[in-house]
C-alpha cells in the first residue's frame, strides 16, 4: 500500500486474511480509506464469494459506535490440488485454501519415466482425489507441485537436476495444466512448481513456526537439499539454487549423481547410506529402505546415519553462522534421532556460540505431508496476492 489512492480490494483482503484488520471499522482505520470507498471494494469481494462474516458475532469497533461485524476469508469458494515427487513415489493431495487436507493420495511414480509420463499420470490421480474430496474440478483455483531438484521459479522447469534425467529444462507447468484438463474437462489453472525442501520449509514454517523470521529445513533423503525461509517468505536466491547444499564438497572420493567427485549427497544423503549398508551385505536399495531399518532399530543403519548426521552438521555449521537461524528443521528418510544426535555433535561443535544461542534443532512435524502443505500454501499466497486479486475479481466480472 503506497497512498490512499492505491489501496485495492486486494490490499483490503490481504488485511483481512493476515488479521491486521477484521472489521469495517478497523479496514478504515488502517487504509484512511472512507467508510464508502472500504464498503465499495469488499463488496467485489463479498460478489466474488472470497469474503464472508464471520460466525464470532459483532465485536467492538475502533471508530466507537455500535460494534461491527468481523469479516473472514472465506475458504471454501475453491480447493487447491497439490503434489510432492520423490524419486520412486509421489503423493498428492485435494487441500483447502486454509491448509487443510481433504484427499490425499500415494504411489508409486518413478520419476526416471520421464515428465511426460509422470505428470500425465498425475493428471489421473488429481482427478480421482477430487472425486474422492467431492469436489468438482472446475472449483480448482491452481496447482502446486514440489520437484526434487533445483527450480527456476520464474518458468517453473527444473535446471540441470542431478536426480531427475529426462527433466532438464521441461515445461512443466504447461503438462501439468494439460494433463489436469485432460483427466477433469476444466479449465486450466496456474501450476506453480518449487523445489521439495523449499516446499517443505515453507509449509512447516508457516504451521509450525509462524513467527520464526529465519527458518532452515534440511531435507535427507536420496538426496539432501535445503529450504530457507526468512521473514515469511522463500528465499531461492537469484537463479532458485538457494539451499542446494547436497552438492558441497566435502572432500570424500565417493561420485555423486551430479558427476562430481566428494560431494555431501554423495556420502551422507539416505542413498549413500543406502549403498553402505547393501556393501556390507544389507538389504537397501534406497532412502526410504534405510529409514524402515532406522524404525526398525537396525544397528548398522543407526550407525551410518549418524555418521551421515556429523557430515551433514559440519556444513550446517556454515549454513548456521551464514544465517543464525532460530529453527532448524531436519527432515527426510533419515532424520530419526541417530542422525540428528550427528547433526547436533558437529554443529555445537563448529558453529559460533552467538550462532546456536537460540537456535532449536527439531524435527518434521508435517512429516511426509510438509511438501503438499507447502506447495497449497505457495498456490494461495500467489493467487490472493494483493498484485493479482485486481486482475482474477476482473476475470470474475465483479
Ligand atoms: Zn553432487
Amino acid at each position: 500500500m503506497t497512498g490512499r489512492g492505491q489501496v485495492s480490494a486486494g490490499d483490503l483482503l490481504e488485511l483481512v486474511r493476515s488479521g491486521r484488520a477484521t472489521t469495517r471499522g478497523a479496514l478504515q482505520q488502517v487504509t484512511g480509506l472512507s467508510r464508502a470507498t472500504v464498503g465499495q471494494r469488499l463488496d467485489r469481494l463479498f460478489r466474488a464469494g472470497w469474503l464472508r462474516e464471520g460466525a464470532g458475532g459483532p465485536v467492538d469497533s475502533p471508530l466507537g459506535g455500535r460494534p461491527s461485524i468481523t469479516l473472514e476469508f472465506d475458504d471454501e469458494h475453491a480447493v487447491v490440488l497439490a503434489a510432492d515427487l520423490d524419486t520412486r513415489h509421489a503423493r498428492a493431495a485435494v487441500l483447502s485454501l486454509t491448509g487443510e487436507i481433504l484427499a490425499e493420495h500415494s504411489g508409486i511414480l518413478v520419476i526416471e519415466d520421464g515428465p511426460e509420463t509422470v505428470l500425465g499420470e498425475l493428471g489421473r490421480w488429481f482427478a480421482e482425489l477430487l472425486e474422492k474430496a467431492g469436489h468438482a474440478a472446475d472449483e480448482v483455483c491452481g496447482i502446486g507441485l514440489a520437484v526434487p531438484g533445483p527450480v527456476d521459479s520464474e518458468t517453473g522447469r527444473v535446471v540441470q537436476p542431478p536426480i531427475m534425467p529426462g527433466w532438464d529444462g521441461y515445461d512443466i507447468t504447461g503438462r501439468l495444466a494439460r494433463a489436469f484438463t485432460e483427466h477433469t474437462g476444466a479449465p486450466r489453472v496456474p501450476v506453480l512448481v518449487d523445489n521439495d525442501a523449499n516446499l517443505m520449509a515453507y509449509g512447516e514454517q508457516r504451521t509450525g513456526y509462524p513467527d520464526c523470521s529465519a527458518f532452515v529445513l534440511v531435507k535427507v533423503s536420496t538426496g539432501i537439499g535445503a529450504g530457507v525461509v526468512v521473514d515469511g517468505s522463500l528465499f531461492r536466491g537469484i537463479d532458485g539454487g538457494a539451499g542446494d547444499i547436497g552438492h558441497i564438497r566435502v572432500g570424500a572420493d565417493a561420485l555423486c549423481r551430479c558427476g562430481s567427485y566428494g560431494c555431501l549427497a554423495a556420502v551422507a544423503s539416505g542413498g549413500a547410506v543406502a549403498r553402505r549398508l547393501a556393501e556390507a551385505g544389507v538389504r537397501a536399495a534406497s532412502g526410504s529402505d534405510v529409514r524402515d531399518l532406522l524404525a526398525a532399530g537396525h544397528p548398522e543403519a543407526l550407525g551410518l546415519a549418524r555418521e551421515a548426521g556429523r557430515q551433514v552438521g559440519d556444513v550446517l555449521a556454515t549454513v548456521v553462522t551464514l544465517l543464525n537461524p532460530g529453527v532448524l528443521m531436519i527432515a527426510g528418510d533419515l532424520a530419526g534421532t541417530a542422525f540428528v544426535t550427528g547433526v547436533r555433535e558437529l554443529l555445537y561443535q563448529r558453529a559460533l556460540p552467538r550462532s546456536t544461542a537460540h537456535l532449536e534443532v527439531v524435527t518434521s512435524r508435517l512429516g511426509e505431508r510438509a511438501g503438499l502443505v507447502g506447495a497449497g500454501a505457495l498456490v494461495v499466497e500467489y493467487l490472493y496476492a494483493p498484485e493479482r486479486v485486481e486482475e482474477r475479481l476482473a476475470a470474475l466480472g465483479v
